[in-house]
C-alpha cells in the first residue's frame, strides 16, 4: 500500500479506501460495496470524521445494552468485516457472545471468505494477546456457515441466518445493516444496535440505539466502553439523528 503521511488530514478515511479495494479484489466484497462505503464517507466528511458527543453516548447505551442482552450477538457483513473485523471479535471476547456473518448477497463462496477473514482475524489477535484476553478471544465462535434459522418477515436468501445467532438473539449489534433486516429484527421483539453514518436510512430510523459514527472508530471506542460497566438510560434515539443533522447542517460553514 502506498505510504501515507501521520500528518496526512485524511488518513484513516484513506487506509480504509485502500482496505475496501484490496479486499475487494481478494472477494470478500459484493459488487455495491463500494458505492455503500462512498456514501459513508460523505456523511463522515460532514461530521468532520470524528465521533461526536451524541454518536459517544449512543456509544454507551449500546454497551449498556448488550451488557444486560441474555443472548447478544454480532452479526457482520463484507464492509463491516473488512473494515472492524478486529474490532468484532474484541467486543464479541468481552461479551462472550457469538459473531455472525450475515450478507444480503449470500453466495457460499463469499461467506466462506467472509468466515475465514474473521477466524483468521480472531487467530491474530489471540496470539498478539497476553494468555488471560487469549483464551477469550481464541473461544469467539464464528458463525454463519449453517443457516438453520429464519428471520420471519423477511423473504428469500435474505431471510437466513444462524439458529445459534441472530435467532435466537435478544440483541443484536448490526453495524451497517439494511432498512428491510434492521426493520422485520425489531417487529421481532430484538433490541437492535445499528451503526450507520447516514442519520436518513430506514436503518438508523428503526434501530432502537443507532450510532451515527463511522464503523470502525464506533467499535473501537465500544470495545473501551464496555469495560466500564455503563447502564441503560430512557434512551431517546431521534435526538442523536437530530443531532448528526444538526452537525453536518453546520459543518458547510466550519469548512468555510
Ligand atoms: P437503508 O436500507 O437503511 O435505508 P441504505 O439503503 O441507504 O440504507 P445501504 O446501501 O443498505 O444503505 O448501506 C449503506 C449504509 O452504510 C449507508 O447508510 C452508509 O451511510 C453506511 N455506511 C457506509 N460506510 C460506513 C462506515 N464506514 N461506517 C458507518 N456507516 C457506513
Amino acid at each position: 500500500m502506498t505510504d501515507i503521511p501521520d500528518s496526512h488530514p485524511r488518513k484513516a478515511s484513506l487506509m480504509s479506501r485502500q482496505k475496501m479495494v484490496e479486499a475487494s479484489k481478494r472477494g470478500l466484497l459484493a459488487e455495491s460495496a463500494m458505492i455503500a462505503h462512498g456514501r459513508g464517507e460523505a456523511f463522515d466528511y460532514l461530521l468532520g470524521e470524528k465521533t461526536s458527543d451524541s454518536a459517544s453516548l449512543a456509544i454507551r447505551e449500546a454497551a449498556a445494552l448488550l451488557l444486560v442482552a441474555e443472548s447478544p450477538v454480532i452479526s457482520m457483513n463484507g464492509n463491516s468485516t473488512v473494515l472492524a473485523g478486529s474490532e468484532a471479535i474484541k467486543i464479541a471476547s468481552i461479551l462472550g457472545c457469538p459473531v455472525e456473518v450475515n450478507i444480503y448477497y449470500r453466495t457460499s463462496d463469499r461467506m466462506e471468505a467472509l468466515i475465514g477473514e474473521l477466524e483468521s482475524l480472531r487467530d491474530r489477535l489471540g496470539s498478539e494477546s497476553l494468555h488471560k484476553a487469549r483464551q477469550s478471544i481464541m473461544d469467539v465462535e464464528i458463525l454463519g456457515a449453517v443457516a438453520d434459522g429464519r428471520i420471519l418477515g423477511l423473504q428469500g436468501p435474505r431471510s437466513l441466518c444462524s439458529s445459534q445467532g441472530i435467532e435466537q438473539a435478544d440483541v443484536i449489534l448490526v453495524p451497517l445493516e439494511d432498512g428491510d433486516r434492521c426493520k422485520a429484527l425489531t417487529s421481532l421483539g430484538k433490541q437492535v444496535i445499528a451503526i450507520d453514518l447516514n442519520p436518513l436510512s430506514r436503518t438508523s430510523k428503526s434501530a432502537t440505539v443507532t450510532i451515527v459514527d463511522d464503523v470502525k472508530r464506533a467499535m473501537s471506542r465500544l470495545a473501551d466502553e464496555l469495560l466500564e460497566n455503563p447502564k441503560t438510560t430512557d434512551w431517546n434515539n431521534e435526538a442523536v439523528l437530530r443531532d448528526a443533522l444538526d452537525i453536518m447542517s453546520s459543518s458547510s460553514l466550519r469548512i468555510a
